[in-house]
């Protein structure tokens, strides 16, 4: 994208060392590596494989790893320059706790013994769900398997969930609705061998650039593209159709393609009528929705629309691919359900090139929503109100049934609850929420209000700057476990180097503190590997059954589908193969879906929509990769990124300074202006804190049943900053 650069040296003097910079001839210059170590990206979903070169147990480089099937050795910007996090400067080494002069040392033993000790009084006096855990989705399936144990054995609390909740968990409500399983129905490989790709709010290019190639791959044979999006975006800007849709308005036009899609003659009876429910309700519904009827309403003219549903039912083979941009909504399960049915009425999923997939964004984005850290669930995806999951999982836990908690709440409403003192205690993981929630204001509010904020992390981000205690976790490359892909293929990390200092692995933390709460009994493990080994018997016969995988079959195959029940099974890659879905009958379930507007529309005072999203060279709330130098001289600072229609109305140029306020706050950013935006929109990334925090303007409206925020729908209203 075409963010300034600013000169370097300015960089430096702002961050001082907090921006860790390659040494004078790159990594070459260090010299031959005394080890390699092939594991995977510490950032996106696409969990890329790479080769970190180690030298005085410090990660010093990075190489392809070419032989990993899924990039080839291909990586993008982030992928590249991620070794710079390694020995950073900025890096917790100590644990730390707030004094009246600020942060102070603390020993382990004594950091250990008041968490232990100030959670026991909070949960005496105010409950045990007085007490939470946040914790995130970057984290290995291990560490997400003991959060979940930890929140529910160890503290007893119902309230755990996790940032997943700002990412991936409106697509999961609905393949679960749909499919009766969470997980992309297909292998990447089937992008590169269908005839048709249908991406709609995905970013590809700069949010998982490694799927693009698989694109340009079904591009080389042939394949057509079409791109949905309120942004003409680098991939729209190579398809064969681009529909600029007005944020907010994607089922709707959804509906509209799948109207012409029946008025074409495209769908497949013999499927609908052979392996789903309720497509009936569907026709009728989506009969209100002709492309005609909705063409203002979603911004696109109406033969665009048949035009995409002509190329939709010509193509034999087609791959629906979707990501935030549809499900970052208060509608956002019945956005992706809209795409699902055009999926299933058509009949194109489970075969060869020809299906489905939502792109996780969160590193492990996929594993760590499957294994209980999520507010709702328990491992292998069970389901926390089921009475026959909760029997089977306190069972195997060892616990009564009764003592399992249940259902809590979710990551924002933990926070709501945090402001209005029904939570005073908060351990948190990797989880930045003052920059990643909506509404920073209310966020920054509500951790003031808690009796005792506990932080784990390596480094400290915005967050953990409010923490009464820091506790300094590990770092991707200082610990073993697993990860699952945005395919669905759990891949192996393998530790690089120790944690520095007094630094130690986030799972030793966790069990620590389980023994020095009464329950060390219950997570007796001494590596990942044990952690994994229950992790995979707790999962057996739940959804997402890991039974049958182990660290060595992960290595002979270089990662394993799941679900894979047995040790003989080879793991699935493809699901849903032959019709066969995951609900007990067998059949999938269309959901006839009407639009709704979005919680927040313009008016005359706000009359501009927002949209956030990301760039390619950051990572979500910018915790690691705002500290790496040559990322952050790529893109150095946001910007309100406008149409030069928009501009013009606002006397704005290039580079000036506007003020975007919204009914929450405002920020001042130097405008960008491009005409690949609709020029009734402008989009802020999301990945700065303070004030040029994009979600000081968000709003706290969600999903009624994902509980995901409305980050891609605010109104605003933009002003040219008079100097
Ligand atoms: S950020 Fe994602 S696409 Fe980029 S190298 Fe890492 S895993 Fe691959």
């Amino acid at each position: 994208m075409g963010h300034l650069a600013a000169p370097l040296d300015e960089l430096i003097a702002e961050y001082g060392p907090h921006l860790q910079q390659e040494p004078p001839g790159g990594f070459a210059a260090r010299g031959a590596p005394e080890r390699k170590v092939q594991t995977h990206c510490c950032f996106c979903g696409q969990q890329c494989g790479v080769t970190l070169l180690v030298k005085n147990e410090q990660v010093v480089g990075v190489e392809p790893w070419e032989e990993f099937p899924f990039n080839q050795g291909k990586l993008c910007p982030k992928g590249v320059k991620r070794y710079l996090q390694n020995n950073h400067p900025d890096r917790l080494r100590t644990p730390l706790v707030r004094s009246d002069k600020g942060f102070a040392r603390i020993s382990w033993d004594e950091a250990l013994d008041q968490v232990a000790e100030r959670f026991q009084r909070l949960q005496a006096r105010h409950g045990r769900d007085s007490v939470a855990v946040l914790s995130g989705a970057s984290l290995t399936n291990e560490k997400a398997y003991l959060m979940g144990k930890f929140a529910r054995v160890a503290l007893g609390t119902r309230n755990i969930d996790y940032n997943g909740r700002l990412c991936m968990v409106a697509a999961g409500a609905a393949n679960l609705k749909a499919f009766g399983i969470d997980r992309a129905a297909n292998p990447w490989a089937d992008i590169a061998n269908t005839d048709l790709i249908l991406v709609t709010g995905s970013n590809v290019s700069e949010c998982s650039p490694i799927t693009v190639d698989y694109i340009w791959r079904a591009r080389d044979r042939g394949a057509k593209l079409i791109v949905i999006d309120p942004r003409l975006t680098p991939i729209a800007r190579t398809a064969d159709l681009y529909l600029p849709v007005r944020p907010g308005r994607d089922s709707a036009l959804m509906n509209a393609i799948l109207h012409a899609v029946i008025r074409l003659g495209g769908i497949d009876q013999d499927f609908i009528g052979a392996h789903t429910h309720g497509f009936d309700a569907v026709r009728d519904t989506v009969a209100r929705y002709s492309p005609e009827t909705v063409e203002c309403l979603v911004g696109i003219p109406a033969h665009r629309i048949t035009q995409a549903a002509t190329m939709w039912t010509q193509a034999p083979r087609t791959m629906l691919l979707h990501a935030r941009g549809i499900e970052h909504h208060t509608k956002g399960v019945e956005n992706v359900l809209s795409c699902i049915n055009l999926v299933l009425a058509t009949g194109k999923i489970g075969k060869p090139g020809c299906g489905y997939a939502t792109i996780t964004g969160q590193g492990n984005g996929q594993g760590a929503r499957e294994h209980g850290q999520r507010c709702n669930q328990l491992p292998g995806a069970r389901d926390i109100e089921n009475p026959e999951h909760r029997r089977h999982i306190a069972e195997f836990w060892g616990i009564p049934e009764p003592e399992l908690p249940g259902k809590g709440a979710t990551a924002p409403e933990i926070i709501e609850m945090a402001q209005r003192q029904d939570i005073r205690g908060l351990l948190l993981l990797c989880f930045n929420p003052l920059v990643s929630l909506p509404d920073a204001a209310f966020t920054r509010a509500a951790l003031e209000r808690l009796d005792c904020f506990v932080a784990i992390d390596f480094f400290m981000s915005e967050t953990a700057r409010h923490a009464d205690l820091i506790l300094p976790g590990s770092l991707h490359e200082e610990d073993e476990g697993t990860v699952t892909s945005t395919e669905g293929r759990v891949i192996r990390i393998r530790q690089a180097v120790e944690p520095p200092g007094e630094a130690r692995r986030d799972w030793q933390i966790i069990c620590d503190l389980a023994r020095r709460l009464g329950k060390g009994e219950y997570f007796d493990f001494d590596s990942p590997r044990a952690i994994f080994d229950e992790l995979r018997r707790a999962s057996r016969g739940g959804t997402a059954d890991y039974s049958g995988i182990s660290y060595e079959k992960i290595e002979q195959q270089m990662g394993v589908f799941w679900p894979c029940p047995t040790a003989e099974h080879p793991g699935t890659p493809r699901l849903f193969e032959g019709g066969r879905f995951s609900h007990p009958d067998g059949r999938a379930r269309f959901h006839a879906v009407d639009y709704r507007p979005p919680a927040e529309d313009i008016n005359e005072e706000y009359p501009i929509l927002l949209t956030t999203g990301r760039v390619v060279s950051q990572f979500l709330s910018g915790t690691q990769t705002r500290r790496i130098g040559p990322l952050v001289a790529q893109c150095p600072e946001p910007r309100a990124e406008m149409h030069p229609r928009l501009a013009a109305q606002l006397g704005v140029t290039e580079g000036a300074l506007v003020r975007v306020v919204s009914r929450r706050g405002d920020v001042t950013l130097p405008a960008l202006v491009v005409a690949t935006i609709r020029p009734d929109t402008i989009f802020i990334p999301y990945h700065w804190p303070g004030e040029q925090s994009a979600n000081r303007l968000t709003q706290r409206a969600y999903d009624p049943i994902a509980k995901i925020p409305e980050f891609k729908v605010s109104a605003v209203r933009v002003e040219r900053v008079v100097a």
